[in-house]
């Protein structure tokens, strides 16, 4: 593992650097609707300087990035506290899978209109009853003269308020063991057939939603990776979703300890003891954490796909940050939930860092088992 710059990824960081320091946004709107918009507007301005998608092939409208540029750039966007991207969804997750499973087709149509947060993607993988046990889902999908008809229920389906597609996994054969009879789909959002139905959170935010489908039609040019392939392709976009994040939500923890010092600082608690063990505890913690991420990055760089580690820095991360937000609320006294600040918001939506995008005690199984390498429970 080789951490040290060359001189082009060097030049490349400062590239960056300064063109986020001349195009920075400013702070995002309050409000779902307008902090949306904004997000949108954001990513447009990257997308037309080519920061979008910067590891897409260039044919496609990415920048060839390797994975180590695509490490500083997350890092640089989470250092310059950029705001998010309105699409990304389908930039973590959709484009690469089309790019990986998608025919030449489907990457003329899709991949553009997500770069430039034109349609924005959601992913309908969860369902009441299959969450963590995924391949168990139950909403099928049957053929009918070259289209495809689809019933079921998602739930937890991150923007498909604003969703023109959707990454649907569906069933479309029941007599085959549950992971083979799996069928990867793009589905038209706008649609009667569809209805989307938002959730309120702890944070007072609507960010996912149910979606109830009812005879949903799909032409057959968009399933992805052919039929009967859906695990397959329903696990490369999960690996892309652990393994592109790492590097942004370490900076993310740096950035908040700082901001966490500072606030024990004005209430007095620097000198304590405890308060500054447990600081230096979570110094460690995120220093692991960015470790682990370029241990990631270099098992990356030899296999050429994401490996079972971005589960580790995963957990190790949403443990850290929930941990993070947990002492600044200590440190804020008892009155700490009532006071409506960013920590307040922080410590609320941190809860849910341990469920989103694999569980906890799921991304341990996968690293006791398959990083591990200890024996099956099942
Ligand atoms: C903020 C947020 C955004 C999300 N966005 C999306 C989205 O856009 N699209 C989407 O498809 N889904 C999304 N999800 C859903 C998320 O992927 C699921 O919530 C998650 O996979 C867990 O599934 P579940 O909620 O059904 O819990 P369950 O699978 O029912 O698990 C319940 C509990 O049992 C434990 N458990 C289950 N199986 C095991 C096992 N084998 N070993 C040990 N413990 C186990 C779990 O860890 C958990 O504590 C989102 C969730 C959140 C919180």
């Amino acid at each position: 593992m080789d951490l040290t710059l060359s001189p082009q990824e060097q030049e490349f960081r400062d590239e960056l650097r300064e063109w986020l320091g001349a195009n920075h946004p400013g702070e995002e709107p309050q409000g779902d609707e307008a902090a949306f918009e904004f997000r949108k507007e954001w990513q447009r301005k990257l997308a037309d300087a080519g920061w979008a998608g910067i590891s897409w092939p260039q044919e496609y409208g990415g920048r060839g990035a390797t994975l180590i540029e695509q490490a500083i750039f997350n890092e640089e966007i989470a250092r310059a506290k950029a705001p998010q991207v309105a699409n990304v969804l389908g930039l973590v997750m959709g484009g690469p899978v089309v790019i990986a499973h998608g025919t030449d087709e489907q990457k003329q149509r899709y991949l553009k209109p997500i770069l430039t947060a034109e349609e924005i993607w959601c992913q309908g993988f969860s369902e009441p009853e299959s969450g963590s046990d995924l391949a168990s889902l139950k909403t099928k999908a049957v053929k009918d003269n070259g289209e495809w008809v689809v019933t079921g229920q998602k739930v937890w389906t991150t923007f498909a308020h604003e969703a023109k597609w959707c990454m649907l996994v569906a069933r479309t054969d029941f007599d085959v063991p549950k992971h083979k009879g799996l069928t990867y789909f793009l589905m038209d959002m706008e649609q009667e057939a569809v209805q989307v139905r938002p959730l309120r959170q702890i944070t007072g935010e609507s960010e996912f939603n149910e979606l109830f489908i009812e005879e949903a039609r799909i032409p057959d040019e968009n399933v992805i990776g052919g039929e009967g392939n859906g695990w397959m392709v329903a696990l490369t976009t999960l690996m892309h979703e652990r393994a592109g994040l790492a590097f942004g939500l370490q900076v993310q923890l740096k950035i908040a300890l700082g901001q966490l010092m500072e606030l024990a600082r004005a209430e007095g608690l620097d000198q304590d003891p405890v308060v500054r063990q447990k600081i230096a505890q979570l110094y460690i913690e995120s220093e692991a954490i960015r470790l682990n991420a370029s241990r990631g990055l270099t098992q990356i760089m030899k296999t050429g796909i994401p490996g079972p580690e971005g589960s580790l820095t995963k957990w190790m991360w949403s443990d850290t940050n929930q941990a993070m937000s947990e002492l600044a609320m200590d440190i804020r006294g008892p009155e700490a939930p009532l006071i409506d600040s960013d920590w307040t918001y922080r410590f609320l939506r941190s809860r849910a860092n341990s469920i989103e995008g694999g569980t906890t005690e799921i991304l341990k199984n996968i690293v006791a088992e398959r990083v591990l390498g200890l024996p099956r429970l099942r």
